[in-house]
């Protein structure tokens, strides 16, 4: 085994005319921050590579973050569009759905937020609530950027035995929550991590795989506590240990 002292972690980007772009901008800075504290050297991914380039690239790396930004294409779950429905970017969609069919094959160290979550399970043949409205019963998850570190409205519930619970060594976290979509029908290939009290899932994990956990609320946004960083250093961690 080959031990990397500076894992190079990819990071994916939004595309420049995000209609979020302000916000998502300011979280990208968070998540790079998080990543650099957390021992790595982030490598942002641009969009519109070439799928010989992007795969050149990912080989490269030792791990990989998915961001939050905008919602994926409905089509790609079977769905119909939608009016909430804000933010979709096929070259998004097909870059980081690539990529994380890459990780899931090669065995690579992945993390996702937000949308990262929702990409997992798109990726692996789940489903998503096309706004959190469709789920009933369910409590308020979209809040404004005012939100990002001031509040946490609600909790999330952790599953034993699981990635997220040996990280964060808690039952229960209260978090952010700055999602209107959320997972509705879970891939087969993932594991629910971390439920909030109205049932909706907020983490996943690729069963089967040494690292690859999404989680639906924002850690970058809460680097004071040290069981949000201790995501990002998870992450790191596995991405040191690269295969040899
Ligand atoms: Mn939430």
């Amino acid at each position: 085994m080959m031990i990397t002292t500076l894992p190079l972690i990819g990071i994916t980007v939004h595309p420049d005319d995000d209609p979020d772009r302000a916000n998502l901008d300011r979280l990208l800075a968070q998540i790079v921050q998080g990543v650099e504290r957390a021992g790595g050297a982030p490598v942002l991914v641009p969009l519109g590579l070439s799928e010989t380039t992007l795969r050149g690239l990912f080989a490269r790396l030792d791990g990989l973050l998915f961001t939050g930004g905008g919602d994926m294409d409905p089509a790609l779950y079977g769905a119909e569009p939608h009016p909430a429905l804000g933010g979709v970017s096929g070259e998004r969609d097909r870059t980081e759905l690539a990529l994380a069919r890459w990780v899931a094959a090669a065995g690579k160290p992945a993390f996702g937020i937000c949308r990262g979550a929702q990409l997992f399970n798109v990726a692996f043949g789940g489903t998503l609530y096309r706004d959190i409205s469709e789920h009933p019963g369910a409590l308020r998850h979209a809040y404004g950027a005012e939100a990002e570190s001031a509040l946490r409205p609600h909790a999330v519930q952790i599953e034993e035995e699981t990635t997220l619970a040996r990280l964060v060594g808690r039952p229960a976290l209260e978090v952010n929550s700055l999602h209107h979509q959320a997972l509705r029908q879970v891939a087969p290939a993932l594991r629910v991590a971390a439920r909030a009290p109205d049932g909706l899932v907020e983490a996943v994990e690729l069963i089967g795989h040494p690292f690859a956990l999404a989680v639906q609320w924002h850690p970058e946004c809460l680097p004071d506590l040290p069981e949000q960083r201790r995501l990002f250093e998870g992450l790191v961690a596995a991405a040191r240990l690269t295969g040899a």
